[in-house]
């Protein structure tokens, strides 16, 4: 079977694992042994799934070092974002726990008597998964643990940049007592993903990743593939100051919220709307401040940015920067790719702030996916809020301001699944809901109460214990004279 390695993408000639590159027969295998798996696992008590989930939270905080350090060498995280993307699977495995001893629906009085009325929900079968790498241990713990809660099997196709950090994921929910057939693994590239989108007896499939592979996966699921489709996919988020803004406060949200993960979060900030009154002011101090971070081998406790994911993306990166400047835009710091001691053949790209860019510039519109912040100068603040709206991306946003009153009004205009006050782009926390508008996604929402709505589907159960027949949909008050006119056939 032909074979892909994962690297280290600080020094790619170091090898983190070998894996298969499947097809697509063994998606079909793969969807088979979850399939069969899954009809005892649905027959567990919830509760007893919960348990289950929770010992997976608890063995992932007991190996949180190494799974850290594995992140961080697989996908380039510096420790601390690496000890993050680990911490957030414990807490959602503890989080999703407690869902299982919860609420399960809801109970609604009958119109009639002696008649009970609920809701309930009911596992879908097998979840396919698609993955991307930027949270390797999180993003996998979003998806399998509310799937499993639900009931179901899972087969996950992982990132080929990040095949190891799911694998460990997998094997401490094995080794909480998962079943080991439960969840599966299928490795490879678009392949092996696109056949588990058109897989016909995949019932439910969640994917997160860029919006033009959203756009393959969500056309191969219309076709032959499930029913339930979650998109989860990049962002062009905004920052946008005012002039009553804390611009210290704005200028430490700017530089994490561009900088952190190297640019590389689908929540990165990428645009900073400023007033022309303190557009420079801001601009001198991120640059300041960008010029400060230290690049290199992200397992280093010292080192702020690490490199990016490949060379090639950070020859994406360089080319979108390099057509900002065709357009008009200046560097005012960085966009370079540069290389870091110790880390021979890796790609890092200098955090990058772009000034003078307008709206309908390429680099306002598109995701980069790296560490460039693109300043835009707007005066009037109903005019930065439709800038802010003015791309097809809508996760997140945040506004800076002293001012109450233009803060909640902001809160309000703004098109966005996520929105910040006085807080960075970045920075979701497990028991709310995650989520974009418009091509974002397709309106499903990950964590929070409603994560598990795209593993599960709806029960509505009636229960009559009158003893005779009880009509609704009829009308129960006609008038004098019998049925209304018109209600006979309902
Ligand atoms: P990507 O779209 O390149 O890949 C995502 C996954 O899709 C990978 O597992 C890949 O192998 C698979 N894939 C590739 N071709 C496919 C095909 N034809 N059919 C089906 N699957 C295919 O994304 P990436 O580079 O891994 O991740 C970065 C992107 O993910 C960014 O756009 C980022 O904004 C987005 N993202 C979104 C969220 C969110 O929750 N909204 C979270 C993290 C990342």
């Amino acid at each position: 079977m032909t074979t892909f390695r994962s690297v280290n993408p600080a020094r790619p000639d170091e090898v983190v694992g070998e894996y298969p590159v499947h097809d697509a027969e063994a998606v079909d295998a793969a969807v088979a042994r979850a399939a069969r798996a899954q009809r005892s696992w649905a027959r567990r008590p919830v509760p007893a799934r919960a348990d289950i989930i929770a010992a997976a939270g608890t063995i992932i905080s007991r190996d949180k070092d190494a799974f850290t350090a594995l992140v961080s060498r697989e996908a380039g995280k510096v420790l601390v974002e690496a000890g993050g993307d680990v911490q957030e699977a414990v807490d959602m495995a503890w989080f999703v726990a407690g869902q299982g001893r919860a609420a399960w629906g809801a109970t609604v009085p009958s119109e009639l008597g002696d008649k009970l009325c609920w809701t309930t929900r009911q596992p879908v079968g097998v979840v396919g998964m698609i993955t991307p790498w930027n949270f390797p241990v999180a993003i996998p713990s979003w998806k399998i643990f509310p799937a499993l809660l639900a009931g179901n099997g899972v087969v996950i196709k992982p990132s080929e940049h990040a095949p190891a950090c799911c694998e460990a994921f997998v094997a401490a929910c094995v080794e909480a007592g998962v079943p080991a057939d439960l969840v599966q693994v299928v490795h490879g590239f678009a392949e092996p993903a696109a056949a588990l989108a058109a897989h016909p007896g995949v019932r439910a499939l969640s994917f997160t990743g860029s919006v033009p592979t959203g756009r393959k996966v969500a056309v191969a699921a219309m076709e032959t593939g499930p029913r339930l489709l979650s998109l989860e996919l990049g962002g062009k988020n905004a920052m946008v100051v005012r002039a009553d803004a804390d611009l210290d406060l704005a200028v430490e949200g700017a530089v994490f919220g561009a900088f952190g993960t190297s640019g590389q979060r689908c929540t990165s900030t990428s645009r900073l709307i400023a007033h022309p009154d303190i557009a420079a002011e801001l601009v001198d101090r991120i640059v300041k401040r960008a010029a400060e971070l230290r690049l290199g081998d992200p397992q280093d406790p010292s080192v702020d940015v690490g490199p990016v994911i490949t060379g090639s993306s950070a020859e994406r990166i360089a080319g979108m920067v390099a057509a900002a400047v065709d357009e008009g835009a200046t560097v005012a710091t960085g966009g370079e790719i540069v290389t870091a001691d110790g880390c021979e053949g890796g790609a890092f790209f200098t955090p990058t702030v772009l000034t003078g860019v307008r709206p309908d510039h390429h680099i306002a519109r598109h995701e980069v996916f790296g560490p460039v912040l693109a300043v835009l100068e707007v005066a009037d603040m109903d005019d930065a809020l439709a800038v802010v709206n003015s791309v097809e991306y809508g996760l997140s946003a945040a506004v800076y301001t002293r001012d109450i009153n233009a803060a909640l009004r902001a809160v309000d205009a703004i098109d966005t699944g996520i929105v910040y006050v006085n807080a960075p782009t970045i920075g979701a926390e497990i028991p709310l809901p995650f989520g974009g508008t418009k091509h974002t996604g397709n309106g499903f929402r990950e964590a929070g109460s409603r994560g598990i709505e795209q593993f599960s589907e709806v029960k509505t159960v009636y229960v009559d214990y009158s003893g005779r027949l009880q009509k609704a949909q009829i009308d129960t008050h006609p008038p004098e004279g019998g049925a209304p006119a018109g209600t006979e056939g309902r």
